[in-house]
C-alpha cells in the first residue's frame, strides 16, 4: 500500500507517533499478532490494519481486519455476556443455524437473519459506514 495514502489514513484515525518507525513494524508484519492469519490486503478480512488506543492514540498491534474491528467492539461498547459472536449485536442462534444482527431503530428492535457469521458481519459493517457517511457528508 502507499505509504503516503496509509500515514494520511492513520492520521486521520488519531493515531499518534512517529510514523515511519511505525512503518518499519509494520511493513515486517505478515501475520495478525491475534489469530496469525496471513495478512492479505486484497481480502477485506485478512486486510492487515494498525492497531491503537483509542484514548492515548498509541500504536498497539498489527491486526488483521476481523480482529481489528472485534477489538474496536470490545473498547467503545460492552458485548452482552450472553453473545456468542463476541461482536456486539451479533449472535448465533443454534435453534435455526443461524446469525442473527440485532440493532434497534425507533427504540423497536430489529432482527435479520444470515446462514454465516461473515455474512453477518458484512452487513453489520457496510451499515455502519452508510450510518457513518451520512453524519459526515
Ligand atoms: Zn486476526
Amino acid at each position: 500500500m502507499d505509504k503516503t495514502y496509509l500515514f494520511q489514513s492513520w492520521k486521520k484515525r488519531g493515531v499518534i507517533g512517529n510514523y515511519d518507525e511505525l512503518y518499519e513494524y509494520y511493513h515486517l508484519i505478515n501475520n495478525c499478532e491475534k489469530c496469525d492469519v496471513l495478512l492479505n490486503n486484497s481480502q477485506q478480512l485478512t486486510k492487515k490494519c494498525l492497531d491503537h488506543d483509542h484514548s492515548t492514540g498509541l500504536f498497539r498491534k498489527v491486526l488483521c481486519w476481523e480482529c481489528n474491528i472485534n477489538d474496536q467492539d470490545r473498547q467503545g461498547c460492552k458485548v452482552r455476556k450472553d453473545n456468542t459472536s463476541g461482536i456486539k449485536n451479533i449472535s448465533y442462534q443454534p435453534k435455526t443455524d443461524s446469525w442473527c444482527f440485532r440493532r434497534q431503530v425507533n427504540k423497536k428492535t430489529v432482527r435479520k437473519y444470515f446462514k454465516s457469521k461473515i455474512d453477518a458481519i458484512c452487513y453489520k459493517y457496510v451499515l455502519l459506514l452508510k450510518i457513518k457517511s451520512r453524519i459526515l457528508y
